[in-house]
């Protein structure tokens, strides 16, 4: 049945339009459920009724005919109250309503299932038998199945459909605003016209083929590695002026990705045992992937998808297949199956203008580079329909994570409008002047920067933050091919230590595992974040950990600015060990004559042990430090990756607030300073609220800086105060937020609020 299902879900993919898809499926469903009758009736939005689609067993006729309004009849029934209706005499059923047109007086047997797609009822799928007779628990399930395997199906032809059907491309008059929803990459709004790119070759379409003459085919195979190396050296200088050195390391692993013996070394050594140079490729790269995906974690799946790409682009060089991009337009979204970092460096900087990827999320290699070159994305956009959006309008919402294609005036108009004020907030942002940040009534809140691989800062802001508030070290790890040594460390964070010097560094152990893998040192779990993670790891490894200690320790000397995080503390155990481990290092290394002052020491607060026991973690550190990312993931019991739940990581969600509560007033209790160093400290609503609990650090990254400044200038500290005892009383992390916003309002920050919560405001207003 499995196997039935699969092949009846391939056929349905694979199927040209809705119309095909639909007929497919009410065929072959009544194959295999040997039924009278399977039809589909979808529900038609500009009517509200469930109009007849497909169905094999009535009168082929009534299809697109017949309809039902969308509480009538049995399908009316089964669509409105979402659940299943089994009946061995329909006709006897009160809602039954009969068709004349579809010929169905003699089925007495009735099986309606909703399909359902993202928490909405798109059609109902039927089965009818003239017998009568109720269908069996199997019959019932399978029909459940084949409608939840179709939806998400369903809902994609449908929208291809109505692309289709919307008016010409782009064409402004008929705009029917068909939205997809992915996650929010980067922060933005765009409109543009969507350049798609589709893969450069296909790999696995290569006809496996055998050669005579293997000097041939290496020497095409040299020429198109280089050529692809030329491409990726040339799209790498485009970019060096926007990019910051850390950033630009992606290119150079690239380039040692191709140079990497196990990809152009083994490619050489099929070639020389007798096969082409594309059959080589194609079995060295696609074996390299398959490795790569079978991965647990995000950053080496990752590496997967960027080790495709190059395959790809080496093979269109081999079929001489390279394509021109033809002229761009000046508002070029750039739209895929996967965007990579390659295909946006392709694009020149100032007619770039937003990105949608149906892969990936805010964390992939792309959604970082676009929020370094301040390019609004939506990641993992899964319904889109790539290759029917090249040439459309489409508006990318990277606040909610939205696109809207086919745009309608009305829409344009708005998002227009949004557009603009993101401008005049960014004027306003660049007039935020020196000074340190402080609340109206002169409550100092030392704003730190999240460093490791983000953007540059001004001058003018690195005058006024009071230094780096988590410098992630895993990125000087993941960037090689082995760990790196303590001289290569000690370089990094000297590097490091000397930038932001006199101010502090808080510098944080390696955290490895979760979402977070190097690719040499990788690991297969279950539940990896619930897993070896973050400090757990190097206490088991204490060489590893011992090393980065002393390499830090090392670079601190003369600049006396480091501080040290340990992450993912569980237990009071772990902070224990650990600073026993770093005493040992500054015993050693003051043993071997150097002059090094104590570093303060952190916990970090990401799990809801830690909070509980923040008291007793706090007596024995010098400072804490939120992690809200994982407190939230924790808390909410969320993968902080999965997309299906990301509406429900919610970190203004009142039991998050009360964990962060706590936290503070443990800090205070022992008296030492509690910092907050995840996503949230860089939400400005988020900010005031966090200032108005206690927090006295917030790190964030260099983009937020000026944003959360402009905010907790325009409060006074008994105003945060005031917000953050109420906000702790609410229920939910919507109503959070509504007091939040009504307060920014209120404040003259409304430009501040996201434009679709302005957009609500407004609507209140009216109201
Ligand atoms: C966090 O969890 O909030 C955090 C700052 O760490 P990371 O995002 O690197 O896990
Ligand atoms: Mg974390």
């Amino acid at each position: 049945m499995l196997d039935t299902l699969r092949r009846l879900v391939q056929a349905v993919t694979d199927a040209e339009n809705l119309d095909a898809a639909l007929d497919l499926i009410v065929s072959r469903v009544k194959s295999i459920m040997q039924t009278g009758v399977c039809s589909v009736y979808l529900k038609d939005d500009a009517s509200d009724r469930w109009v007849l689609m497909a169905t094999d067993g009535l009168k082929p006729e009534s299809v697109r005919k017949a309809s039902l309004g969308l509480s009538e009849g049995l399908v009316g029934t089964v669509g409105t109250r979402e659940e299943l209706l089994n009946l061995d005499n329909a006709p006897r059923h009160p809602a039954f309503r009969f068709l004349r047109e579809t010929g169905e007086e003699e089925f007495y047997s009735f099986l309606g299932v909703p399909i359902v797609h993202q928490r909405q009822v798109l059609g109902v799928l039927v089965v009818q038998q003239v017998t009568p007779r109720r269908f069996s628990d199997d019959e019932e399930s399978l029909l459940i199945t084949v409608a939840a395997q179709l939806s998400a199906l369903i809902a994609h032809a449908k929208i291809s459909g109505a692309l289709r059907t919307g008016g010409g491309q782009g064409d402004e008059a008929t705009g029917i605003d068909v939205h997809f929803k992915g996650v929010a990459g980067v922060p933005g709004i765009a409109m543009g016209t969507c350049l798609v790119r589709q893969p450069p070759a296909m790999l696995r379409r290569v006809r496996d083929r055998m050669t005579d003459d293997p000097e041939r085919e290496l020497a095409a195979f040299q020429v198109a590695l280089s050529a692809v190396k030329d491409e990726l050296r040339r799209i790498s200088q485009n970019l060096s002026a926007s990019l910051k050195q850390s950033e630009m390391a992606l290119f150079e692993t690239y380039l040692r990705m191709l140079e990497d013996h196990a990809l152009s070394g083994e490619v050489c050594r099929r070639i020389r045992s007798g096969e082409s140079a594309e059959t080589a490729l194609k079995y060295v790269v696609l074996d390299l992937v398959a490795r790569f995906e079978a991965m647990q974690d995000a950053y080496l799946r990752e590496r997967g998808s960027d080790l495709l790409d190059l395959g790809r682009r080496i093979l269109a060089r081999l079929q001489d297949q390279v394509d021109d991009l033809g002229p761009l337009h000046e508002d070029t979204i750039l739209v895929a199956e996967d965007v990579t970092p390659v295909m946006l460096g392709e694009i020149q900087k100032h007619r770039l203008k937003g990105i949608v990827s149906v892969k990936g999320s805010a964390n992939s290699h792309v959604a970082i580079l676009a929020r370094s070159l301040g390019i609004p994305a939506v990641m993992g956009a899964t319904d889109l329909p790539v290759s029917d959006l090249q040439g459309t309008i489409v508006v990318v919402d990277g606040w909610r994570g939205e696109v809207v294609a086919n745009p309608s005036e009305a829409v344009r108009d708005a998002y227009q409008e949004a557009i603009v004020e993101a401008e005049v907030l960014q004027a306003d942002l660049d007039r935020v002047g020196p000074g340190p940040c402080t609340t109206r009534d002169g409550h100092g809140v030392l704003l730190m920067l999240n460093s490791g691989l983000f953007g540059e800062l001004s001058q003018l802001q690195r005058s006024w933050i009071g230094g780096v508030g988590l410098y992630r070290t895993e990125f000087a790890f993941l960037s090689r091919s082995r760990f790196p040594t303590e001289d290569e460390q000690r370089a990094i964070y000297q590097d490091e230590l000397d930038q932001y010097s006199p101010n502090p560094v808080v510098m944080r152990t390696l955290d490895i595992g979760g979402d977070k893998g190097l690719p040499y040192f990788s690991f297969e779990e279950s539940n990896p974040f619930l897993g070896w993670r973050g400090i757990r790891v190097t206490l088991d490894h204490p060489e590893i950990f011992i090393t980065q200690i002393r390499a830090m320790l090392r670079a601190s000397e003369g600049l006396d600015n480091l501080r040290i995080l340990l992450p993912m503390v569980s237990t009071v155990a772990e902070l224990t060990a650990s600073k026993r481990l770093i005493a040992r290092v500054l015993g050693e290394l003051r043993g071997d004559g150097m002059h090094l002052e104590t570093p303060e020491i952190g916990a970090m607060i990401e799990v809801p042990s830690a909070v509980y026991m923040a008291p007793e973690l706090a007596r024995q550190c010098d400072f804490l430090s939120v992690g809200s990312n994982d407190l939230t993931q924790y808390v909410m019991a969320v993968d902080r990756t999965n997309a299906r739940v990301a509406n429900l990581f919610d970190s203004l969600n009142p039991a998050v607030l009360r964990a962060l509560d706590q936290t503070c007033q443990a800090a205070r209790g022992a008296g030492i300073p509690v910092a907050l160093c995840g996503e949230m400290a860089g939400d400005p609503m988020a900010a005031v609220l966090l200032v108005g609990l206690g927090f006295d650090e917030l790190s964030m990254s260099g983009s937020s800086l000026a944003k959360v400044k402009r905010a907790v200038l325009a409060f006074d500290r008994s105003d945060c105060q005031s917000l953050a005892a109420l906000a702790l009383s609410l229920e939910s992390g919507e109503q959070v937020l509504h007091l939040l916003s009504e307060a920014f309002l209120k404040h003259g920050l409304s430009l501040l609020l996201p434009p679709s919560l302005r957009d609500t405001l407004a609507l209140e207003a009216c109201q």
